[in-house]
């Protein structure tokens, strides 16, 4: 996915100063310069590789050796602070308070996954118990009214049904009494886009703000047009005010240069990303999250957000408070397994586990559903005293049960290696700098 270069990159870095004894002008200046290129190579701005590298040998230098923490752990954590800055801090909420409807205004170059994103954000406005009504205001593209019309009837959401006859100023009048009438809180007006940004778009963008007064202006950007999608975003922030970005694409392979630029370089915050073609593939942006993410520390946070929209809370609760205390279970590994489906993309969930180590040996296995059925078979071959504590399974209680489930040790191997990797790793995350109560003394 989209960080996996600049992510193994730093990492490579942190790596090679953890061999060193304490923090140096020398071997820090050496690790930033990796950084800078590590970086520009992610196709982030070059003003902003720059002050963020100057902003990091700041902090690092002449700071004082943590008595816990080994040089590059120290490093990681000034860089994944910096990072967390660089991308707005802390996750910006939605402007809803107002009069209802309030409206949000989707702006945005074609193809940027605008209507989609109307869409999606529709979606995760119902989970929040509003009721939103979408409206299509692209009278040049026939084709970008219909695919939202239907999109809003999969979602079965009220949708103004414009036509191309209107002129856009009248469809927003008519949208505002519409969504009135239907006793909707919230509307969605996907507005048109060009190729480019230009001069005649932008007026027509300026009379719609003058008449819905939105109470966002949401620019959609794809993430895989990199430093392009910061321009566009530039321009339109200029001539328009946009009061926060949505990154689409961030599922493609796209190096993730516009994530890391688009902040600092046009003061907009990122409120939401696209990880997919789905409805469900919007999440909301965590600054602090993504910098894990970015830096190999995996995103559990985001993955139990997840969870939560699938399961219940209580079972996610449970969960995150059995990874704490390392009482994950394969029978808590096989439920996961089962309800893993209802959690949408694999490939997206994951892209939120901690640790690419295991990400590559699932992606190895190529997981798709006939692998979770073998998997789910070769924990229904193991006893309940097994399936409670993995380490009594030696090799010859591997040998019944690849037997019993017609897999091979192998197999069972690999599974448990998964189990145990995905254990080992989210209890590391989960415990925090404290890592429970038995390292303490260490500390
Ligand atoms: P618009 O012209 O800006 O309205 O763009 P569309 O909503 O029609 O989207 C253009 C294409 O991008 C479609 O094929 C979408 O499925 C795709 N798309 C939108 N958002 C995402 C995303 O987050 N990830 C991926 N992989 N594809 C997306």
């Amino acid at each position: 996915t989209m960080f996996d270069n600049l992510s193994d990159r730093l990492q490579k870095i942190f790596k090679n100063l953890r061999g060193q004894g304490k923090l140096t002008e020398e071997n820090i200046q050496s690790a930033l310069r990796e950084v800078r290129m590590a970086l520009l190579e992610a196709d982030v701005h070059y003003k902003v590789a720059k002050d963020f590298v100057a902003s990091i040998a700041e902090r690092a230098i002449g700071q004082e050796v943590m008595q816990s923490l080994t040089p590059g752990q120290q490093v990681i954590k000034i860089v994944n602070e910096a990072l967390t800055e660089l991308m707005g801090g802390r996750a910006e909420p939605l402007r809803l308070i107002g009069k209802p409807p309030v409206c949000l205004m989707m702006v945005g170059l074609q193809g940027s996954g605008k209507t989609t994103t109307t869409a999606k954000l529709a979606r995760k406005l119902v989970q929040e118990k509003r009721r939103p009504c979408l409206v299509p205001a692209d009278v040049y593209r026939p084709a970008a009214i219909d695919q939202l019309v239907t999109l809003a009837g999969q979602l079965k959401l009220p949708v103004y049904a414009s036509s191309v006859q209107q002129r856009p100023e009248e469809i927003a009048r008519e949208a505002l009494a519409y969504a009135k009438q239907q006793n909707c809180d919230t509307l969605l007006v996907d507005t048109a886009g060009r190729l480019h940004v230009d001069t005649e778009l932008m007026a027509e963008l300026g009379r719609l703000k003058e008449i819905l007064e939105p109470n966002e202006i949401l620019l959609v950007a794809d993430a895989m047009t990199g430093q392009d999608a910061v321009q566009v975003a530039g321009k339109f922030h200029d001539m328009l005010g946009v009061t926060g970005v949505i990154l689409t694409k961030l599922d493609g392979d796209a190096r993730g240069g516009a994530a890391l630029s688009i902040r600092s370089v046009t003061n907009c915050p990122i409120k939401f990303i696209g990880t997919g073609e789905k409805l469900d593939a919007l999440e909301v942006f965590h600054p602090d999250r993504m910098s894990s993410r970015i830096l190999g520390m995996g995103d559990v946070l985001s993955m139990i957000e997840k969870a939560q929209e699938a399961f219940d809370e209580k079972q996610a609760q449970e969960l995150a408070q059995k990874f704490r205390e390392d009482t994950f279970s394969l029978e808590d590994f096989r439920n996961q397994l089962k309800q893993i489906k209802k959690l949408g993309s694999l490939e997206q969930i994951l892209g939120m586990l901690p640790g690419m180590g295991m990400l590559k040996e699932l992606k190895k296995m190529q997981v798709d559903e006939k692998e979770f059925v073998r998997m789910e078979a070769i924990i229904n071959s193991m006893t309940k005293g097994e399936r409670k504590n993995a380490d009594i399974i030696n090799a010859s209680r591997r040998r019944r049960i690849a037997d019993g489930s017609g897999t091979s040790v192998q197999e069972v191997n690999r599974l448990l290696k998964s189990y145990n990797e995905s254990r080992k790793m989210m209890r590391q995350m989960m415990g925090g700098g404290s890592a429970g109560k038995k390292k303490k003394g260490k500390v």
